[in-house]
């Protein structure tokens, strides 16, 4: 359901922005991304559209446009003063996050927060989404991730640190929450920090579920939330409540940041409308 609201966000131009922040009551977003690659990523292009480079920087010059970028401890402080902005987010820890968009990110002065997955950190495995997309055109996986090297190591997230990105965990291995109990989910997320904190310093304890909060037992999330300073969703603009933030995935189709955006904005107070 997000297309038509999409295609109305296309069409609608930003200087109405303002009146729909006012209509949502909704004043800090937060987009998320995984990858950012001009060239097909194999373990990637067959499960959802990324942004190329050029997509990606006219997306930033839109959102730093509208909205101001801050760091995630400044979100309360943002929305409750009813101040545009936005706290930006990239989840998997992919070796693009180094090359390609953090160079970008310093250029504009925006912050982000980037989630680890500690079992594919320094390459030494990969998510199996990736490895059932690389079955399906015949790439061996192990081949593929000793050659492409699709994650950062420790020593690159360690340099970006010192360039002033932080670093949140995503559990060990990206599994299916809604599947595990809350014991194994947990020891996901908590065995995820202990293990990431033997290589980096995490000063902050963030979350990003893997694969959302969406399907999970409310208790559950509740759970994660008070093990952590601040955990991320995923269910767009809805408020999450206590210490969870909502994000906006901006992968997966062609639309640009204003539409996506835009669109959002629709959806919520629509949304707002039907059920609130
Ligand atoms: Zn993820």
């Amino acid at each position: 359901m997000r297309y038509p609201f999409y295609i109305a966000g296309s069409m609608f131009p930003s200087i109405a922005l303002p009146g729909l922040q006012k209509a949502a009551n909704r004043y800090v977003i937060c987009p998320f991304y995984h990858a950012v690659s001009d060239k097909p990523l194999p373990h990637i292009s067959p499960l959802y559209r990324h942004r190329t480079e050029q997509e990606f920087r006219a997306d930033m010059e839109w959102l730093t446009e509208h909205f101001e970028p801050i760091r995630w401890s400044d979100i309360d402080r943002y929305e409750k003063a009813k101040k545009p902005a936005f706290c930006l987010t990239f989840d998997d820890g992919l070796k693009e996050f180094y090359t390609i968009v953090a160079p970008v990110l310093e250029e504009k002065k925006i912050p982000c927060v980037c989630f680890l997955n500690s079992a594919f950190m320094d390459n030494r495995d990969l998510m199996f989404r990736y490895k059932e997309a690389l079955a399906k055109q015949q790439i061996d996986w192990q081949h593929f991730l000793e050659n492409e090297q699709p994650y950062m190591t420790y020593a690159q997230v360690r340099e970006l640190q010192e360039r002033g990105f932080e670093f949140g965990s995503h559990s060990m291995n990206h599994p299916h929450f809604y599947k595990l109990s809350l014991n194994e989910q947990l020891n996901e997320a908590i065995g995820c920090e202990k293990e990431l904190e033997k290589h980096i310093h995490l000063p902050h304890r963030l979350f990003s579920f893997p694969f959302g909060q969406e399907y999970l037992d409310p208790v559950a999330i509740k759970v994660h939330s008070g093990t952590h300073e601040l955990v991320f969703g995923t269910a767009n603009m809805r408020p999450g409540g206590g210490n969870l933030v909502n994000r906006i995935a901006m992968d997966g189709t062609g639309f640009s940041a204003r539409a996506v955006i835009t669109g959002e904005y629709l959806r919520e107070i629509a949304h707002q409308r039907l059920h609130d």
